[in-house]
């Protein structure tokens, strides 16, 4: 469909040079950190090096890319692996965004260049063991004492979060939900790796503590104070993984396509050649290319600021619904090798059953679209009298 006409010369620049970054340094080590459940670290200042951390910021000598450039880092890093795509995505979106938008000139300064020069690693804890999709629920508090903040509770999935230096809390106050910077080796603060993944096995996933853990008043984010304050950083992170998925399903896609085209079944005829194989070929493209349109006006209206909430929830339930559809579909043409990791298929597979449920999961975004269209929120399911006081009813036998 000629989609290259329609990005600028800088866009494709830095696409490209993504891309060779990925083939070069990430595609020969990413097996290997899939498989022993390592995140590939030595990436990380490479990744500094080329300014992808970040990269929209443009004051602090940071290249203040378009949102669409923004987009294309996160394509290719996810081309290569969800797990280093969400690295970065959480460096950027949802640290050095959140700092750099409602943090103090004081907090910006220390942290911003670190981060960008991955001289420092950040974390966002959100999720709790009881709250996922429903994080205004949390547990987590914080209260005044003098010159701190005195903080308690868990956070669990967060991803980056035991190599973090810094972590973005968000917790509970008589000020309202605030987001406090924690710094690793404070004490009280303590993390533990969720082990046994079977998805995004080459990006570290950890729990982390607070118990009574005391916060300098300096380091609470002083513009922070609802919940709208986390899901704008979820919104700026959500944008990106709908590009991400795309790179996922344009590497299992081509995978597919050339090994369709070589391995050979009945009577010496390529799998290629049936029309039940073209068939998952060509829906895996129609699909992609649908996605990339969408990803890109996604971008050209965020540029003009004109992108809403419901807008970033189709970009990022459709792409990733479509990649793990087109991984599922390479994995069945590759047969038997499809489950072997001498090809990436299985790996990006297993890594977008994770992206379908971070950042909000498929089915709470299209609860986001629905009440977009309808004016109905719909995240709450009406529940009559008589339902209620049986539930009532059951929690307290439960109690007893
Ligand atoms: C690898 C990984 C990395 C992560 N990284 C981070 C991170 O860095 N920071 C962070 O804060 N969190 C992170 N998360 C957590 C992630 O954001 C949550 O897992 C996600 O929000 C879903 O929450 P949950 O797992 O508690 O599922 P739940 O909220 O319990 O949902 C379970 C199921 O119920 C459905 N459901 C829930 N409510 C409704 C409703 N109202 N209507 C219909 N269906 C509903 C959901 O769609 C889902 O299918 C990560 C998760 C993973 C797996």
């Amino acid at each position: 469909m000629d989609i290259d006409s329609l990005f600028t010369e800088e866009e494709l620049m830095v696409r490209q040079t993504v891309r060779d970054f990925v083939d070069d340094d990430v595609l020969p080590v990413i097996e290997e950190a899939h498989r022993t459940e390592k995140f590939p670290m030595h990436l990380v200042q490479k990744m500094a090096e080329m300014g992808l951390f970040g990269a929209t910021i443009s004051d602090y000598g940071l290249p203040g890319l378009n949102q669409v450039a923004y987009g294309l880092i996160m394509q290719e890093l996810e081309r290569g692996d969800s797990g280093l795509r969400s690295f970065a995505s959480v460096q950027s979106g949802l640290v050095m965004f959140p700092i750099h938008q409602y943090g103090s000139k004081e907090q910006k300064d220390h942290w911003i260049p670190k981060l960008a020069r991955g001289e420092a690693i950040g974390c966002f804890g959100l999720t709790e063991p009881d709250f996922g999709s429903n994080p205004g629920g949390m547990r987590t508090n914080a209260r005044k004492d003098g010159d701190s903040w005195i903080l308690n509770g868990a956070k669990s999935w967060i991803t980056n979060g035991s190599i973090a230096d810094v972590a973005v809390v968000w917790a509970k106050t008589s000020e309202g939900i605030k987001g406090f910077l924690v710094e690793k080796d404070t004490p009280g603060f303590s993390t533990a790796n969720h082990m046994g993944k079977f998805s995004l096995r080459a990006s570290t996933t950890s729990q982390l503590f607070f118990q009574d853990c005391r916060i300098p008043a300096e380091n609470l984010l002083p513009e922070t104070g609802t919940l709208r304050h986390p899901l704008s950083c979820l919104s700026t992170a959500r944008y990106g993984i709908a590009w991400g998925g795309l790179g996922a399903a344009m590497a299992v896609y081509n995978t597919a396509l050339e090994y369709s085209k070589t391995r050979i079944q009945f009577a010496g005829q390529p799998i290629a050649s049936h029309q039940l194989v073209q068939n998952k070929l060509a829906w895996m493209i129609t699909e992609i290319t649908k996605g990339q349109f969408l990803a890109l006006q996604m971008g050209r209206l965020k540029d003009q600021g004109k992108l809403k909430p419901h807008h970033v929830s189709m970009g990022k339930m459709n792409n990733v619904h479509i990649a793990l559809e087109c991984a599922r579909m390479a994995r069945d043409i590759l047969g038997a090798n499809g489950i072997s990791d001498e090809y990436p298929v299985i790996r990006h597979m297993l890594n977008l059953e994770s992206v379908k449920t971070y950042e909000g999961t498929h089915d709470i975004h299209n609860l986001v679209i629905g009440e977009a269209v309808t004016g109905i929120p719909a995240y709450n399911p009406p529940m009559s009298n008589e339902v209620a006081q049986r539930m009532e009813k059951e929690k307290e036998a439960a109690r007893k």
